[in-house]
């Protein structure tokens, strides 16, 4: 028998997330009187570890897929993904645009570099280009000063017929937790980009879930968010919950107790000694450890639920164990099953939080070595009653 750790991955609630964010749009866009944005679901590094193919399942209804990986960009094509598909930092080698133009492939542009090789480019059909612009990441895109002359280049391999629909792109660096930096990029951004022409595309989750912000886009221009974690169920904000946004997790990593040591007062347990039990603590040992993608940096008190009861982790996480306090829960012995997050569970960002990082980190960090059971994606008529169930939004 393998070891009794497990990753379940559920399409339904990635359907239901998207459902989520595409219908927050839609309200807005109503009350706004303005056509509901675009969605470019964000599939880069394996769907933030779900499985590309997951991601694809679960997000077949968004209008477009972005990511990096220009194998990843391919493998979409391959299994009959139709539309758009955008690689956010563009290609890395002239002898990528080869790729570009066959698998159709929007490209961002984000440097000079880029803009020569896509000068020197002869493709067979003009390539989908959005202009990165740097608006205070200092991460990619054009600098402000650059911006103007990039997209005059651009706009004449328009005319060239090897570049197609051209837009504009940039990204938030402080979205989660700081309006009014955020309010001061895209001001920046919207002064830079006002003469310029084609679909914008700005907004990350934590922007997306930040009505005031995009209100603020022009809107004779057409929209495209760019939302990723939130559509995996984990919150992009440290002071708002995934739950509260009526998000589900996608992600649920279980396991179960495979050991149980009863502890006198004074006795240490695990690596380095860091928990000492300060009254009699009944200990039970799971299988997972840093080597299946937990954090190591969990410490004591780190949330983890047994037989569907709430308790903490004890003392270091092991490469291939941890330690939960069963105290509380007398009647877990050997075999009980354990959530390390997910549903039924912690969240994937309380853990995260407990062990000094985000979400993201965990969900790609799953390790290849944890088996995955996935749920399909819901039969057409759950589909419809997944859509008719709206945001789920708690009041
Ligand atoms: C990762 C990424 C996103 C999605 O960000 P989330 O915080 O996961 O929503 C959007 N745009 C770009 C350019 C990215 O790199």
């Amino acid at each position: 028998m393998p070891r009794p750790i497990m990753a379940t991955v559920s399409v339904p609630a990635m359907q239901h997330n998207l459902q989520n964010v595409a219908s927050r749009l839609r309200t807005q866009a109503l009350r706004l009187h303005r056509p509901a944005p675009r969605i470019w679901a964000v599939i880069k590094a394996n769907a933030y570890g779900h499985g590309l193919a997951n991601g694809l399942a679960g997000f077949s209804e968004a209008d477009g897929l972005a990511m990096l990986d220009l194998d990843e960009a391919v493998a979409c094509r391959e299994a009959g993904w139709q539309g758009p598909l955008m690689l956010l930092e563009g290609f890395f080698d002239a002898s990528d645009i080869d790729v570009v133009d066959t698998y159709r492939l929007t490209v961002s542009v984000h440097g000079d570099d880029q803009l020569r090789m896509l000068e020197h480019a002869r493709p067979q059909r003009p390539i989908d280009v959005n202009l990165k612009i740097n608006a205070g990441m200092n991460r990619l895109g054009f600098a402000p000063s650059a911006a103007a002359q990039a997209w005059h280049r651009l706009a004449a391999l328009v005319s060239r017929g090897v570049v197609g629909q051209l837009g504009t792109m940039m990204h938030f660096s402080r979205a989660d937790d700081d309006p009014d930096e955020t309010q001061r990029q895209l001001s920046g951004f919207l002064e830079l980009t006002k003469d310029m022409s084609g679909p914008v595309s700005v907004c990350n989750s934590a922007a997306t879930l930040t009505p005031e912000l995009w209100a603020a886009l022009p809107q004779e221009r057409e929209q495209w968010m760019r939302p990723g974690i939130c559509l995996y169920g984990s919150s992009p904000f440290s002071d708002r919950s995934a739950e509260e946004l009526g998000l589900r997790p996608v992600m649920t990593l279980a396991s179960r107790i495979i050991g149980v040591q009863d502890c006198a007062a004074g006795a240490c347990v695990g690596y380095g000694h860091l928990f000492t039990a300060q009254e009699p603590t009944r200990v039970g040992i799971v299988a997972c450890g840093y080597a299946d993608g937990y954090p190591r940096h969990a410490g004591t008190g780190t949330p983890v639920t047994v037989a569907g009861k709430k308790t903490r982790l004890l003392g270091r996480v092991s490469m291939d164990m941890l330690a939960v306090d069963l105290t509380p829960i007398p009647e877990a012995g050997i075999g009980a099953p354990v959530v390390l997050w997910g549903e039924g569970g912690p969240s994937v960002d309380d853990v995260a939080q407990a062990a000094g990082t985000v979400g993201y980190e965990l969900l790609c960090a799953l390790a290849p070595r944890v088996p995955r059971h996935i749920i399909p994606a819901a039969a057409p008529n759950e589909t419809a009653a997944v859509l008719a169930t709206g945001t789920g939004e708690r009041q």
